[in-house]
């Protein structure tokens, strides 16, 4: 299929995790994928692996938390490619800490990661969406967004915020043929949990239902359904991946 016939797809923290294996899903079911995130050796790389499949992928190097360039970094790829259908807010990070010693900067870092990013980039996307009469966007949330999570004050307070964005996105651009969801991922298994300690991760397992931990690619097969032709009627939903740990 020519490159400009595919939807096209921009998906943040394409680098490693969740947003590489969210990228390549996306591409094998013919997306053109907009890979974004900081440095770009590795999406170099990405783009590569996915081209070398038949798919067809570009590089986006930059930083969701710089809310001006950020801004104008997805308004130019709507530009280039005459078109944006789907984009997956997915860059996240953690800087966990119990709330008495959490620090104004971990607070306002992860918000402005989490959240004020996914705002952005909303904001930029909207009209081509709009000029389309298609859009799908899916804003990557977390169970302790939605339950809670002690020393992520900061952390759940930006993933349940993008769960009041969703829905308020879905309620204002609905009747446009663009829809909003958000998908929750519980434990999965990347560089973002790598480091926990053992116990923990055991204790996490006894309250997953399907007794395993989650892997990306489990993530990337609920974004490939919400942001496809065929979910148009599914928006202003949290969709929580989670193994049935939280059954949120
Ligand atoms: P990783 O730490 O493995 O990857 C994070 C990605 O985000 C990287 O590609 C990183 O790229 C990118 N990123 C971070 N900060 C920025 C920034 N300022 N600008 C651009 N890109 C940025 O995390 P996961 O894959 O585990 O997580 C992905 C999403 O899923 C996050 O939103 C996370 O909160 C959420 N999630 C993850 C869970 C888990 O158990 N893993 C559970 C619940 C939710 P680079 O550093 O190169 O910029």
């Amino acid at each position: 299929m020519p490159t400009s016939d595919r939807r096209v797809a921009l998906v943040t923290g394409a680098s490693r995790g969740i947003g590489k294996s969210i990228a390549l899903r996306l591409a094998r079911d013919g997306r053109h994928v907009v890979l974004a995130s900081r440095s770009a050796p590795p999406l170099n790389d990405l783009k590569s692996q996915i081209e070398s499949s038949g798919g067809s992928a570009s590089v986006l190097a930059v930083d969701v938390a710089d809310a001006p360039a950020w801004g104008k970094a997805v308004e130019s790829v709507a530009d280039q490619f005459g078109r944006l259908d789907i984009l997956v807010n997915n860059a996240g990070i953690t800087k966990d800490g119990l709330v008495l010693r959490m620090s104004d900067e971990d607070w306002n870092q992860v918000i402005q990661t989490n959240l004020t990013s996914a705002f952005v980039a909303i904001r930029a996307a909207a009209r081509a969406m709009m000029k389309g009469r298609f859009g799908r966007i899916v804003n990557i949330g977390s169970t302790s967004g939605v339950v809670g999570n002690a020393g992520q004050a900061n952390y759940a307070a930006a993933k349940a915020g993008l769960i009041g964005l969703t829905k308020t996105i879905a309620r204002e651009l609905g009747s446009k043929g663009v829809t909003c969801n958000l998908v929750a991922p519980g434990f999965i298994e990347t560089d973002m949990t790598a480091n926990l300690p053992q116990p923990i991760k055991d204790g996490v397992l006894q309250l997953m239902a399907v007794k395993r931990l989650g892997q990306a690619d489990d993530i990337a097969a609920a974004v490939a359904y919400v942001s496809s032709d065929e979910a148009g009627f599914l928006t202003g939903q949290v969709l929580c991946v989670d193994g049935g740990m939280t059954m949120c």
